[in-house]
């Protein structure tokens, strides 16, 4: 066995159905009195509503204003909120968006924060927040942001409709697909990236199926959350910094990008991580793991096209340099004409190399 570190993030994890029962009893153990409720506006303030209800006399309010992608004039305003009702505490409902501001909150007041996810992202298990100012996303990673609790409740994620739950998902896998080949993976990680791929491909298809399936909400939710563990625990590499530059380069939705690219650097970087493919492609079902991915996403109905989410042709040369730009570490060496393929393949919607 290769020699590894492995260091476990403390955040104290509430599963199962109709868990929101126990966010009182949660904040309370936290020693906190005024807790602000964020969402994003909409249909999460219509549940961050019914949800500070639940909260009673410790409810400061609600703040229904997370946006993509953490733009730091949406958080501004959440701090002034936070002052005005003199909150001691955020509790986040929602997905990425909305943890996200609560992070950029925790990391410039230290106020302990409560996560109710609701869809599969997985933000809530890492210290990693991702900001954007004058259109620039830059990426810190700080134990200050990491929450304190978070509560996952089935229950919440039922409305989550289809389309979402399959994309989501898909981003969910691919921090697991990544924590198999880090640099700094370990076993315990990489056991809990096998069981959270493995999880999300058996329940995503039964969620597609039926929306209102229990069991396989609860099933994709366990694995949503393994699968966020490993993004906070080690280190990602060329499929994250490509999502990362297309999503800021282009501002194409999250989880829609990450669906289509996870395919293709699967398969670029299948030569040198074997045993990473043989994990992914057991915890599929299928022999072949970039494969099996961009099988997976047909079947959920996922698109499968950069083009067909709002990428320009013209966008692929700049991605390519873009990406070639920062170095980072990957399985495989990053070169151009290799990554010109792979953007090309995925913005046309083909299968990945064979
Ligand atoms: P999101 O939070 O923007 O949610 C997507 C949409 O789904 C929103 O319109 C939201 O209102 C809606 N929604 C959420 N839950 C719902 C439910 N149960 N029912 C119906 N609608 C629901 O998107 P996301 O994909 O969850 O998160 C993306 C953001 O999170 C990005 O900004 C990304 O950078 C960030 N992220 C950060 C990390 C990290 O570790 N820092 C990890 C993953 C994602």
């Amino acid at each position: 066995m290769q020699p590894f570190v492995y260091e476990a993030l403390p955040t104290r994890v509430v599963f199962g159905s109709g868990t929101v029962a126990q966010l009182k009893a949660e904040v309370e153990r936290l020693g906190v009195g005024r807790v602000l409720v964020l969402s994003t506006p909409g249909r999460g303030e219509a549940q961050a509503r019914e949800i500070a209800a639940l909260l009673g006399d410790l409810s400061a309010g609600v703040h229904a204003g997370a946006v993509m992608h953490t733009p730091v004039y949406a958080t501004e305003k959440a701090l002034e909120v936070v002052q005005e009702h003199g909150a001691d505490a955020v509790v986040a409902v929602g997905g990425g968006s909305t943890t996200g501001l609560g992070k950029a909150i925790a990391l410039r007041t230290d106020l302990p924060q409560i996560v109710l996810p609701t869809t599969y992202a997985g933000s809530e298990m890492t210290p990693i927040l991702g900001e954007t100012k004058d259109g620039m996303k830059t990426t810190q990673r700080t134990p200050k942001v990491l929450p304190e609790v978070v509560i996952y409740d089935v229950d919440l994620t039922l409305g989550l409709p289809p389309g979402v739950a399959a994309t989501s998902g898909m981003n969910a896998m691919a921090h697991a697909v990544e924590a198999l080949y880090a640099k700094d993976r370990n076993p315990v990680i990489s056991l809990m990236a096998e069981e959270g791929i493995r999880s999300l491909a058996r329940s995503l298809p039964r969620i597609a199926d039926d929306p209102q399936d229990h069991e396989a909400r609860a099933d994709a939710l366990y694995g949503a959350w393994l699968c966020g563990t490993c993004l906070g625990a080690v280190g990602m590499a060329l499929h994250h910094k490509l999502c990362h530059v297309l999503g800021g380069a282009f501002d194409l939705p999250h989880a829609e990008t990450h669906t289509i690219v996870l395919p293709h650097a699967v398969a670029y970087n299948a030569p040198a991580a074997p045993d990473a493919m043989e994990c992914v492609a057991r915890a599929l079902g299928t022999t072949d793991a970039a494969q099996g991915l961009f099988g997976l996403a047909g079947r959920l109905g996922a698109k499968q096209a950069l083009r067909d989410i709002g990428m320009p042709a013209d966008g692929i040369e700049p991605a390519v340099r873009a990406a070639m730009a920062a170095p980072y570490w990957n399985p495989c060496p990053i070169e151009e004409d290799g990554l010109r393929d792979l953007l090309t393949r995925a913005w046309n919607g083909d299968p990945p190399w064979a």
